[in-house]
């Protein structure tokens, strides 16, 4: 995996311009993302959008956050938008994780997708185990023709013990973010971490070589988990999942890492350091909040901080669970058949 900060320095991508951050005119564009891949263009002649979902038991907050910035550039552009589903890679490079795991892992994350409240009339929502489509999987061979297994290996990680099925998936991948250009003749823009750029990259050598027009991509870094460390599904106290109850929510906010001074008294004379902390970055990113002015001149405590994100956070999270109950029935339809644990 590339460092966020190579994508620029060592692998080609470009730096986001104030005049395209003005464009799109959300904070993300200044906080999350840094770079790009022929943004510019895609602007310019119009695109559709793919956001892909490896899915997990219980989305966070940081996916949240990535699927409403979608969202708010579905509605913003007036563009089509794919969600691809890779379950298939998840119950491939997963190992202990069941058949019926994943596909209620499916169900989940697409009750949690739904309630975003994409325009359903300009969104396709593919789900690999559930609908694929057979143009999908013909463009996957295609583009597997194209993928050494040296070439793979190194942008992956593979070895000689990964399984065949995982060393096909990057075919699949790659077919998830090419089909919709396919389907539509646009470019296609991939909003995705910077982390992730190497599949871009890949996507877009297969792309010239299958004479398509290279996909288009916003590289962001996401948000800091609450603890310090990166935010992971699989360490339930470095993020906010969207099914926490407020019990939940409130105990991991009041424990996250802070910048604030030992004591109170210090904290007022000295002041905190924003700089480092996760809570002053959750308030000023999720919520457009800035304390940091009066973080620096010790006028704001870390307790209020906590509570203030608090507020916002349940405010957001108990509508997004009302939401996501409601859309149950769509969910089902698009699933079909609804695992039980
Ligand atoms: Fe962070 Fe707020 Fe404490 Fe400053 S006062 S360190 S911004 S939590």
């Amino acid at each position: 995996m590339e460092k966020p900060e190579e994508v620029i320095t060592k692998f080609g991508a470009q730096p986001l311009t104030e005049e395209l951050r003005a464009k799109v005119g959300h904070r993300f564009m200044y906080d999350i993302f840094f770079a790009h891949r022929d943004f510019d263009k895609a602007l310019k002649e119009g695109f559709v959008i793919v956001s892909g979902r490896g899915p997990s038991r219980r989305m966070h907050i940081g996916h949240l956050a990535l699927f409403s910035f979608v969202r708010f550039l579905q509605e913003k552009f007036n563009v089509r938008v794919f969600i691809p589903f890779s379950d298939d890679e998840k119950l491939l490079t997963r190992r202990g994780l069941s058949y019926e795991e994943v596909l209620k892992m499916d169900y989940e994350n697409l009750l949690d997708i739904l309630a975003i409240g994409f325009d359903l009339e300009k969104t396709e929502i593919m789900i690999d185990l559930i609908n694929l489509k057979q143009e999908v999987y013909n463009l996957a061979v295609r583009a597997a023709r194209l993928l050494t297994t040296s070439t793979v290996k190194a942008a992956y990680g593979f070895t000689d013990e990964t399984n065949i099925g995982a060393m096909f998936y990057p075919a699949m991948q790659i077919a998830h973010i090419l089909w919709p250009t396919v389907a539509t003749g646009k470019r296609a823009l991939v909003v995705i971490g910077a982390d992730q750029d190497v599949f871009v990259k890949l996507a877009r050598d297969v792309a010239e070589k299958l004479d398509l027009k290279k996909p288009a991509a916003l590289l962001g870094s996401f948000l800091p988990g609450l603890t310090g460390e990166k935010m992971s599904s699989s360490k339930p106290e470095t993020a906010i999942y969207t099914t926490d109850s407020y019990e939940e929510v409130k105990r991991k906010i009041w424990n996250a890492f802070t910048g604030g001074r030992e004591t109170a008294a210090l904290q007022r004379q000295f002041g905190g350091n924003p700089e480092v902390c996760v809570v002053e970055k959750w308030l000023r990113v999720l919520f457009g909040i800035d304390v940091r002015r009066r973080c620096r001149s010790g006028k704001i405590l870390c307790g209020e901080c906590k509570k203030l994100l608090l507020e916002k956070m349940w405010k957001m999270l108990e509508e997004h669970q009302k939401k996501r109950e409601k859309v149950k029935p769509i969910a089902e339809k698009i699933i079909k058949r609804v695992p039980r644990s």
